[in-house]
């Protein structure tokens, strides 16, 4: 008899997928998570495929998650992230950490780093006027620093705008442009498991991965693939780390 090509049931796949993740959630060793003492080093091209240790054979991933903070979701991903011993930088927008400081501390305590993602997350910052542009990347920089005590390493421009002046502003002003080289598409709300399919689909050594705690809409979905993908991704032989040039 011939044997049963998943490939011919879509379903047979996803739940495959599933299973294979859920295996991992049996209790793991708590490995802690890495977390480089120093900053990066700046430079004015956006961070999108390396990460601390990519080169070095030494798989490492770096989660991101883009405009929060949000009241609901942040706190949410933050207590998986935790249980996880994982890192993750937190590409926030200005008007919502004005909205929510104690988010952004609650980043900072939970060994997080912070993303400058603009004040207002403008659908085109690069295209903005040099006053509005800098309003946006030096103007939320100086807001974020005001609201909370810790460094803001990075800058990660909205739909990835960015420009040779958004380059070198952000990296004049202190912080790494941050790129992405794996979209999980998760506020799309396709189904965790398409999220995951994406993730084994696209996910190398030393990738950056782009997700979301804020934006609008429910994040239950970022939640719940987050639950499966972080015990997979360490027994797989990833380490979580910061983007790094
Ligand atoms: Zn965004």
């Amino acid at each position: 008899m011939r044997r049963h090509d998943p490939r011919d049931n879509p379903g047979t796949v996803l739940a495959a997928v599933t299973f294979g993740l859920l295996a991992f959630l049996a209790p793991a060793p708590a490995v802690p998570a890495s977390a480089p003492a120093g900053l990066v080093t700046i430079t004015a091209q956006p961070v999108v495929l390396k990460s601390s240790g990519a080169l070095r054979g030494d798989p490492t991933v770096s989660l991101t998650f883009d405009d929060g903070p949000d009241p609901i979701w942040t706190p949410r991903v933050l207590e998986v992230l935790r249980r996880n011993a994982a890192v993750a930088t937190f590409c926030v927008v200005g008007e919502q950490a004005r909205k929510h400081p104690e988010l952004l501390r609650e980043i900072v305590d939970s060994g997080m780093r912070l993303c400058n993602h603009t004040r207002t997350h403008p659908a085109d910052v690069a295209a903005a006027p040099e006053p509005e542009r800098r309003e946006e990347i030096v103007g939320a920089r100086a807001e974020l620093r005001a609201l909370v005590d810790a460094p803001v390493v990075y800058f990660r421009a909205p739909g990835g705008r960015f420009s040779p002046a958004v380059l070198e502003l952000a990296a004049a002003q202190g912080m790494q442009p941050l790129g992405w080289s794996v979209d999980l598409r998760d506020w799309e709300q396709p189904g965790r498991l398409q999220i995951l399919t994406t993730l084994e689909r696209a996910l190398r050594p030393g990738a950056v991965i782009l997700m979301h705690d804020g934006g609008g809409g429910t994040r239950a979905q970022t939640v719940e693939s987050l639950e499966l993908m972080l015990p997979w991704l360490r027994e797989s032989g990833y380490r979580f780390t910061f983007p790094t040039p």
